[in-house]
């Protein structure tokens, strides 16, 4: 199909927005473009934040001289013939504006042969674009220099942890499209690559490490959905690692629906949902989803930068999801062993002040995972994990709050890999995670050594807790707030698990030490710590008819 210019009344149903607002949406754009274009290898460099430099190659079908330089233009695309192609959209891109966008702001370099003896070179530089003939084998080469040099406003708020974005761009493109040899390389060194092989381990493997992609099980589900009285044939695949291996954000749920990397977060809901209660409270897996249905049924054209799209029918696509995942993960058995050790009577220690529980007597223990209490007319259950989890937030807070956390030498080291986008983060971010109490140094290839953890009020965090603390620093867009997250999951590892039992007396010192929180009704994660069942309850359900019992 050949480049054209697209009708008035097809501009007009594009979603309107900025496309191009940093150096990771270029490259969304560009891995797109060669993706569209059949390529089966795409090769991503980026210089520094990627606004001096950064360029895609990949070996797809390329483009004539005609088509290349009518491809730099305004609402200019191969992929449309007629105005309704836009409800059942095949191709990722389909507006024609990513170029000319790009263009608006950076200086556009592309080289591209569409197969012929030689190639073509379209420059477009200050709003001026020139032609000339080039060599270069099948396949198009964007290179896009002086990002948003004429927006320095654009410029300056782009934060230090955007080549962290351009590397979470193109993993998720690299788990989602295992077929397709992705490599991404930082200032002339090679960050990851991926070997196209079609195996989603592999790409897995690519993208994360040895641990991650050894834990893990491929599926391929296939579902029919009823949507508008007609039958549909849709299929999930993907891979799912088991839950004895988790992250603190749910940034590691990889959803892509016809080939496209979505954020739908409905979607991301069911495959946490297909996981149940496999997952350990607060946690997330570490999965990549892949559904495909028939085009029609999926409208990419309701997000300016496509990040999301919208389903004729999205309860039917999320219970198939769900389905998919559950099915795929209860042949095994995957159980999480061996938590760690705890040390309660450190964490239990009262403070002096008065706790709001200090009239309430614990008379029992259910399922070893609440505590039953007696306050007043009142019954309380006590959910003795979360319980937990809010005192260990508000004593680290507490012990943070003016001095650096005291870090544990851990030895021998433990070495721990990161993906591409969380190593440029623990890069970044090094001094904070010193204060943080994390001491690590760098194996190259994204192994880390960690020498160092939190030891605050004398736990030491599993080292687990280093790459939630560099996923939270990640996504935490204010300083504090990714401080706030660290603190909340740190709370969370060393916490009571279900299944502990406790003797009476610590079960007092819980609910006394709880009662002293500044916010003892819910646990750092928002659940609620306490349910309280009054006695009126107990008589209705008696048949008492509210009076009193006695
Ligand atoms: P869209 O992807 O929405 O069509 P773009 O501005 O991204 O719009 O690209 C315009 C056109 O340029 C595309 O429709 C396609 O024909 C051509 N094109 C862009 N990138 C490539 C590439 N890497 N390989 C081949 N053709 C490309
Ligand atoms: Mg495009």
């Amino acid at each position: 199909m050949t480049v054209r210019r697209l009708d008035s009344e097809t501009v007009e149903r594009i979603a309107a927005g900025e496309v191009v607002t940093r150096p990771a949406s270029v490259v969304k754009e560009l891995v797109e473009n060669s993706l569209d274009a059949g390529a089966g290898s795409v090769t991503v460099e980026v210089d520094g934040d990627g606004t001096e430099r950064l360029k895609v190659a990949d070996d797809g079908h390329g483009m004539s001289e005609a088509d290349a330089e009518l491809a730099v233009d305004h609402h200019t695309t191969s992929k449309l013939s007629g105005s309704d192609d836009i409800e059942r959209v095949s191709t990722l891109g389909f507006r024609g504006e990513a170029l000319p966008s790009v263009a608006a702001v950076a200086t556009l370099d592309v080289t591209t042969n569409d197969g012929g003896p030689r190639g073509t070179r379209v420059l477009v530089e200050d709003g001026e674009t020139t032609t000339s003939p080039a060599g270069r084998a099948t396949g198009t080469t964007v290179e896009v220099r002086e990002l948003f040099h004429n927006r320095p406003a654009r410029r300056k708020s782009l934060s230090n942890t955007e080549f962290g974005r351009i590397s979470d761009v193109v993993s998720r493109y690299a788990l989602v499209r295992p077929d397709v040899r992705f490599r991404l390389r930082h200032d002339g060194r090679d960050v990851f690559s991926t070997p196209g092989s079609g195996s989603y381990t592999d790409a897995v493997l690519g993208v994360y490490d040895r641990t991650v992609a050894g834990q893990s099980t491929t599926f391929d589900h296939e579902a029919a959905v009823e949507i508008d009285g007609d039958e549909h044939s849709l299929t999930v695949e993907g891979l799912l690692v088991y839950p004895s291996v988790t992250r603190s954000r749910r940034d590691h749920v990889h959803a892509a629906v016809n080939g496209r990397v979505v954020g739908n977060a409905g979607l991301k809901r069911a495959v946490v949902s297909g996981y149940g209660t496999l997952l350990p409270s607060g946690r997330d897996p570490i999965a990549v989803v892949s559904v495909s249905l028939s085009p029609a049924l999926v409208d990419a054209n309701v997000h300016p930068s496509k990040d999301e799209v919208a389903f004729a029918d999205g309860d039917a696509v999320e219970s198939a999801v769900e389905e998919a995942v559950h099915e795929a993960l209860t042949t095994a058995d995957l159980r999480q062993s061996g938590e760690v050790a705890m040390d309660l009577e450190t964490t239990l220690e009262r403070v002096d002040g008065d706790s709001l529980f200090d009239e309430v007597t614990v008379i029992g223990q259910f399922r070893e995972l609440y505590l039953l209490c007696e306050a007043d007319d009142d019954l309380l259950v006590v959910d003795q994990h979360a319980a937990h989890e809010r005192i260990n937030y508000e004593r680290l807070r507490a012990a943070l709050a003016d001095s650096p956390v005291d870090s544990a030498l851990v030895d021998p080291a433990e070495t721990v890999s990161l993906s591409p986008a969380e190593a440029a983060v623990a890069a970044d971010e090094r001094e904070t995670l010193a204060r943080l109490g994390f001491e690590f140094s760098t194996f190259g290839g994204g192994t880390y050594r960690v020498t160092g953890l939190p030891a605050p009020l004398g736990r030491v965090a599993d080292v687990s807790a280093f790459r939630d603390a560099v996923d939270a620093l990640r996504a935490g867009d204010d300083p504090e707030d990714a401080r706030d997250e660290l603190l909340k999951d740190l709370a969370c590892h060393p916490s009571l698990k279900a299944g502990d039992t406790l003797d009476g007396e610590t079960a007092a010192d819980l609910l006394g030490r709880l009662g002293e929180c500044e916010r003892p009704f819910a646990c750092p994660h928002g659940r609620p710590t306490v349910l309280s069942i009054d006695e009126e309850t107990f008589a209705t359900g008696f048949g008492r008819g509210g009076t009193r019992l006695g």
